[in-house]
């Protein structure tokens, strides 16, 4: 089948990785659609521990074409997929908090192979090929009228933005919020604070391009920065004091303590971006003396089960705008060029079309 390999030195467009039928509990999804996510890129440039041949992606929606035994979903459900392969069944998971599951039994066998060689399924999804074997428990049913391009968005950038906002910082109507880093999922905060009724979303970007978009989502101020000393500065410049939710998008440590430096008491501080792994970070313990909060957030920290259908039905509703995040959409075959366009900051977020044919990449006007 159609599939993009990473083989630790070079990314192969190729048609010989096989796909294994789904065990008990699972399901085959085909892939219409895959967006490219920082993680991905993350993962080619080694800043994440990821053991080759693999195949990436993992923010993507599909339809259920197989499934193993035991499996309620509908072979035809369209459904938006999930790094979170949770047990369902313990403590956390059945709080709500699927998360903070620690009881996740990875698939027993190998997804992929190529040439009668395991490939590495990228954080229990695998979704730049034709066909995936997940969990049950990773796949969410949206409504088949979601278009390809926003439901794979909201596997990944969406979620972890609106979760942010909604969920970890519960952002409130009349809060100050800032966004430093503009990016996919920064983009998606911004509009979740708008939509929260937050009185401020200042966004700090270095691209001038981010500017129309921010404002486009919400965005009530945009300012050029280059160092974390220009985001202490051009937030408090706007609030002398501070912000009630921070999000650091980009996974900078300086930026990072900016975010923290820049708090209004009682703020919360809410880690978005991923460094490496042994990232250290420095700060003033005192700094968070006045109610303040440093927050890890994970996916959103939210229920995909529960929050994806509600961002798909208030997509649908039209309240949510979502279709201008995506910057291009390009097949498969041309993946690479998709990752030159992130790496050269030139994308909100890039999609991949699976469904084959003869598209060719498309850019649109982010504005
Ligand atoms: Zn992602
Ligand atoms: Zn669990």
């Amino acid at each position: 089948m159609d599939a993009v390999v990473w083989t630790g030195t070079s990314l192969e467009h190729t048609q010989d990785v096989r796909v294994r039928s789904p065990g008990p509990g699972e399901v085959t999804v085909r892939i219409d659609a895959a967006g490219l996510c920082h993680s991905d890129v993350n993962a080619l440039d080694g800043l994440i521990d990821q053991p080759v041949p693999v195949v990436l992606g993992h923010e993507a929606c599909g339809v259920v074409i197989d499934r193993g035994p035991g499996v309620k979903v509908h072979i035809g459900q369209k459904v938006v997929l999930s790094t979170l392969r949770s047990c369902g069944a313990c403590r956390a998971c059945q709080a709500g908090a699927p998360t903070c599951c620690r009881d996740g039994q990875p698939a027993a066998d190998p997804v992929f192979t190529r040439r009668g060689e395991p490939v590495e399924q990228f954080v229990r999804v695998g979704a730049f090929a034709r066909q995936t074997v997940v969990h049950e428990r990773q796949v969410v049913a949206v409504p088949t009228s979601v278009p390809d391009i926003v439901c794979a968005l909201l596997g990944c950038a969406v979620l972890t933005g609106f979760g942010a906002v909604w969920s970890r910082a519960a952002v409130r109507e009349g809060d100050a919020v800032l966004v430093v880093g503009a990016g996919g999922i920064g983009l998606a905060a911004v509009h979740a604070a708008a939509l929260a009724g937050a009185s401020r979303v200042l966004v700090v970007d270095r691209n001038p391009r981010k500017q129309a978009l921010a404002h486009k989502l919400g965005a009530t101020d945009f300012q050029l920065v280059d160092t974390a000393a220009d985001v202490v500065e051009a937030a408090r410049g706007l609030e002398p004091r501070g912000f009630d939710a921070t999000f650091e998008c980009v996974g900078r440590p300086d930026l990072l303590k900016a975010a923290i430096d820049v708090l209004a008491w009682g703020g919360r501080a809410v880690i978005v971006g991923l460094p490496a792994a042994s990232t250290p970070l420095t700060f003033g313990m005192r700094d968070l003396f006045h109610d303040k909060a440093l927050l890890g957030c994970r996916m959103g920290s939210v229920d995909p089960h529960e929050f994806v259908p509600k961002l798909a039905e208030r997509y649908l509703a039209g309240e949510l705008l979502l279709d201008p995040l995506v910057t291009a959409v390009a097949p498969l075959r041309q993946i690479g060029e998709l990752i030159d366009d992130l790496r050269s900051g030139r994308l909100d977020r890039g999609v991949v079309d699976l469904t084959g044919g003869t598209r060719t990449l498309s850019r649109r006007d982010a504005a």
